[in-house]
């Protein structure tokens, strides 16, 4: 572990133990230790109040304190921007399978055996004396190294089902397997429907952080191979054609990450998107209901099917030569809907036609940038009555800037009076 994190889990240590408390590192973050990967959610657990003592720490280090009663539960932000959770070890009930647990205190080894899978019931305590000591009742650390994602008894997916997406989600991230059991107790509650009993956002929740894992290609294939993409929809289909387009998308998204590094997509929703891209409008709206999209995600997923396939089909059309044409076409379109747009092209293996796609797309993103000179106020001094006749206008002269037939403010008013001595000449 860095120094600096270590350096604090020590002092910590001893400050539990001035407060007669054990305190652990638990879970994904231990985890990640044994695997020699990096992570930064610190997660702390304490034998006792943990709430009190996170307030201890705040105060001793002058971190900023969020505390969530409701799961016994304080987060951290240290001045140097260093953030750490700090938890009551707890046991957890299910009163109803699906619903969110009853929790009461309890020991660390209790507290580890209510958690997902055996790798993530892991805990290293911090006091002093026992500094470093693994805890390890479920033997995670032996599915460690024989690289599989085992639950820890046999109701653990009916009880909570969003286990079933983070089982898929650890297994695509690190490459494991899902031990035989397991694979046998998730098909079983997946046939039984417990996840319909999911609430939306808590579905929608897991589907996206699976798809903002590094390789959701292979997460999505096995979704489909699991059989649950039909929880997403009970009509979405992996289809051939789907599976191109869902394919294309990492090459569409490195394309944009290179070409614009400046604006970030919201990578997640179009894999959404391109999963459900051959989907009727039904379907999708369906999607965006079962998942609680916000608004913003919905309206990505409303450029999905007839909307980006028209747009394709025009962009191709040698009838949108001009510049501002491509401008016109695209000027609704978020930054998710033009990934789409590439990633479907990708897909058709069409080489000429994905260039020009490339380069109408480059030269959208620039002349976005693009501003006239002049304004409303200024058409208004020229002498014109304000009225719709002012879009078109300022319109007209955005497009002739785009198209690069005007450069200057001289243009532009050239441009306007022009323009209106056409209308004049059309009202006389
Ligand atoms: P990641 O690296 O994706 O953050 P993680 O293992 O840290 O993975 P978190 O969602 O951050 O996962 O949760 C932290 C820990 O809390 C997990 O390691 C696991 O022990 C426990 N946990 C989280 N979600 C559940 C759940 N649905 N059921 C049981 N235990 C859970
Ligand atoms: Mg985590």
């Amino acid at each position: 572990m860095p120094a600096r994190p270590l350096h604090l889990l020590r002092q910590i240590g001893r400050l539990a133990d001035e407060q007669s408390v054990s305190l652990y590192l638990v879970g994904g973050v231990v985890r990640d230790l044994l695997l020699k990967r990096q992570n930064w959610d610190l997660d702390l657990t304490v034998e006792g109040d943990g709430i009190a003592f996170a307030r201890l720490v705040a105060d001793r280090y002058g971190a900023g304190l969020a505390v969530f009663e409701r799961f016994a539960t304080a987060r951290l932000a240290f001045p140097d921007g260093l953030k750490m959770d700090i938890a009551t070890t707890r046991q957890e009930s299910y009163a109803q399978p699906a619903l969110l647990p009853m929790v009461q205190p309890a020991s660390i080894e209790e507290d580890l055996s209510r958690r997902d899978f055996t790798i993530n019931a892991l805990a290293v305590q911090l006091n002093p004396r026992q500094f470093g000591r693994l805890h390890d009742p479920c033997e995670g650390q032996r599915d460690l190294q024989a690289r599989t994602i085992r639950v820890l008894h046999a109701g653990s997916f009916q009880d909570d089902p969003t286990r079933i997406f983070r089982a898929i989600r650890f297994e695509q991230r690190f490459g494991f397997r899902l031990e035989r059991t397991t694979v046998r107790l998730l098909a079983q509650a997946a046939s039984r429907n417990l996840i319909q009993r999911l609430s939306g956002p808590r579905l929608q929740n897991e589907i996206l952080l699976l798809f903002a894992e590094r390789e959701p290609v292979r997460a999505i294939a096995r979704l489909e191979q699991l059989k649950l993409l039909r929880f997403l929809h009970r009509r979405l289909c992996y289809r051939k054609n789907v599976k191109q387009v869902v394919v294309a998308v990492p090459k569409a998204l490195a394309w944009w990450a290179r070409r614009f590094p400046d604006s970030a997509l919201d990578r997640p929703i179009v894999y959404l998107m391109a999963l459900s891209s051959e989907s009727s409008p039904a379907v999708v709206a369906g999607m965006i209901r079962r998942l609680a999209l916000s608004r913003a995600q919905a309206k990505n997923m409303g450029f999905v099917g007839r909307r980006v396939d028209r747009a394709l089909k025009r962009l191709a059309d040698k009838k949108t030569a001009r510049p501002s044409q491509v401008y016109r076409l695209l000027a609704d379109f978020p930054d998710e809907a033009l990934a789409l747009l590439l990633a479907k092209q990708m897909s058709a293996q069409h080489a000429a036609r994905l260039n020009l796609l490339k380069r109408q797309l480059a030269a959208y993103v620039k002349n976005k940038a693009v501003k006239t000179v002049l304004t409303g106020r200024d058409l208004q001094a020229m002498g014109l009555q304000p009225g719709l006749q002012y879009k078109t206008i300022l319109g007209n002269l955005l497009d002739a800037r785009i198209d690069g037939m005007i450069t200057t403010e001289a243009d532009e008013r050239a441009l306007v009076k022009k323009q209106l001595s056409a209308l004049r000449n059309l009202l006389i």
